[in-house]
């Protein structure tokens, strides 16, 4: 599945990846569609158009078939199982350079120099992939092939939620009620936050999120201040998440802020966007920017597989990868689907 110009989405045959010294080759099973893919697939965000063609794809699980070198064992300490053909796998898409200063002080997703599984070298949308070793992380059991290829974004949303300094009780803000927003509010949930206000001006997507147990999202952020001032006697939210990326979704986010509070910039736009900064200044807001997930892995899975984050429940489609042209031009697209999936084998 390539990116082979602008807007251009094809099922093509291409020579099987060769892994480099230190690369595995993973066959993947189940791969997820990010709103990222449609936005480098439409927008051609993030990319350079003379990289194409690119395969797509960095949320999935698969299996190890090829491992160039002496077989290792994960770089999650926790999960230090060895990374052998036949082990079940995701992967921290991000490939960080490994030696920067951003690098060194573990923050992976700082890195000056890095790579990205499915925007800056070839994705999982394919029968294989490679990837480097260190960034592969074995699945435990516990987790089917549906959670396990959500694992990602549950990592970038932990993340988020790290960077937004969630405190237990704290009454949270998302703007945005797409896959990121949800995977947002549920970590915060179970971060510990009292409550989370969403808001979405879709009704589909508002009445999705009531259906998986997020409550009843605000169809606009005058309706969300309201309701946030009922839950805090006019404070506003502690931390708001804008999971939009565009300017008058991260104005929402900063009326939403209590006085003092923290904006967590979650959403990429694809342009210069315009803001009320006032706002910022004169309401002392911390505006903090999160990206990518940064060793989030592990504690990702440990929430999942402690039935604290209901993960699957994001997914509202199932295609074979065969299908994958109309999935991004179309399913993806509709706001009546949340995730969809890709079923490679
Ligand atoms: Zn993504
Ligand atoms: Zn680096």
């Amino acid at each position: 599945m390539q990116v082979t110009g602008l807007g251009t989405a094809e099922l093509r045959e291409v020579p099987e990846p060769r892994p480099e010294q230190g690369e595995v080759v993973i066959r993947p099973t189940t791969v997820g569609i990010c709103g990222t893919d449609v936005h480098v697939l439409h927008h051609g965000a993030l990319i350079d158009p003379d990289e194409l063609p690119l395969t797509l794809g960095h949320e999935f699980v698969g299996e190890i078939v090829e491992v160039a070198g002496p077989p290792q064992r994960s770089q999650y300490p926790a999960l230090g199982r060895l990374l052998a053909p036949g082990a079940r796998v995701t992967v921290e898409p991000l490939v960080p350079c490994g030696s920067c200063l951003a690098c060194r002080r573990g923050r992976p997703n700082r890195c000056g120099r890095m790579s990205h599984l499915g925007i800056w070298r070839d994705g999982a949308m394919a029968d294989a992939v490679s990837a480097p070793v260190g960034r592969v992380v074995p699945v435990p059991d516990a987790l089917d092939d549906t959670q396990a290829a959500l694992i990602e974004l549950y990592a970038c949303a932990v993340n988020f939620v790290d960077q937004g300094r969630v405190e237990a009780g704290a009454h949270v803000a998302v703007v945005g009620a797409g896959p990121v927003g949800l995977a947002t509010a549920q970590c915060a949930l179970a971060a510990g936050a009292a409550t989370v206000t969403l808001v979405d001006p879709q009704a589909s997507r508002r009445r999705f999120a009531a259906a998986i147990g997020l409550g009843e999202a605000s169809p606009d952020a005058a309706a969300a201040r309201a309701a946030l001032d009922e839950l805090t006697g006019g404070q506003g939210a502690s931390v708001v998440f804008e999971c939009v990326g565009a300017g008058p979704a991260i104005d929402d986010a900063l009326s939403l802020a209590a006085v003092g509070g923290r904006v967590v910039a979650a959403g990429i736009p694809t342009g210069a966007v315009t803001l009320d900064w006032n706002v910022v200044v004169t309401r002392e807001l911390a505006v903090v920017g999160a990206f990518a997930s940064s060793w989030s892995f592990a504690r990702t899975i440990d929430l999942m597989a402690a039935g604290r984050l209901d993960a699957a429940a994001l997914v509202t489609a199932r295609v074979p990868l065969d299908d994958a042209v109309h999935a991004l031009n179309d399913t993806a697209r509709d706001p009546r689907h949340c995730k969809v999936h890709l079923q490679v084998a």
